[in-house]
């Protein structure tokens, strides 16, 4: 049951215990994760842990949390997908993986690993970078979730990769809709 594992992913999951990462404060958002030593490609930096939910009661919490985050900026949603059955939901103060911030260009990934979900490092990362990964949102909602992580490459809004080009004709479409607006306006 989930109360069991609560106590084993307290004791294991602080964050004074893992030898990769600190929490700092982020440029990208609020809080993040930032490596304390040079981390190697592959790496599993650290465990995403949290309450081991069913799929119904997931979908009930995201359906919650989407609603109190309308017309803010914290539309983030912290369930994992575990496997056919269950979801992790990270919102709970034992997870200091919750921390990590999306990115466009990210350097780690989640790999589910024998059970457990893992931050996995996909490139070599240099002691005092911030640590992200690909939320990996659909398009749903996507003009809730603007995205701040800095990158060239960054399409502006937290979207999962093999969707950006969908998004880039949405922005593209959104944007003519605006300027049109002003051109009439401005005729009168
Ligand atoms: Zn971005």
């Amino acid at each position: 049951m989930a109360s069991s594992k609560k106590s084993n992913g307290s004791s294991s999951t602080l964050l004074q215990d893992n030898p990769f990462v600190q929490q700092s404060s982020s440029s990208i958002h609020r809080h993040g994760l930032f490596a304390k030593v040079d981390i190697s490609k592959g790496t599993r930096v650290i465990e995403y842990v949290g309450e081991k939910i069913t799929k119904k009661e997931s979908w009930h919490r995201a359906t919650q949390w989407m609603e109190a985050a309308k017309g803010t900026d914290d539309g983030s949603v912290y369930i994992f997908e575990l496997n056919s059955r269950h979801d992790i939901d990270g919102n709970v103060s034992w997870n200091p993986a919750r921390y990590i911030n999306h990115s466009c260009k990210p350097n780690c990934e989640t790999q589910v690993i024998r059970g457990h979900i893992w931050i996995i490092a996909i490139k070599n990362i240099k002691e005092g970078t911030e640590l992200s990964y690909d939320y990996g949102y659909d398009l749903d909602h996507w003009e809730e979730h603007p995205c701040h992580c800095g990158h060239s490459k960054c399409v502006g809004y937290i979207v999962r990769k093999d969707q950006r080009k969908k998004l880039k004709k949405l922005i593209k479409k959104r944007d003519t809709k605006l300027t049109g607006k002003k051109k009439r306006k401005k005729k009168k």
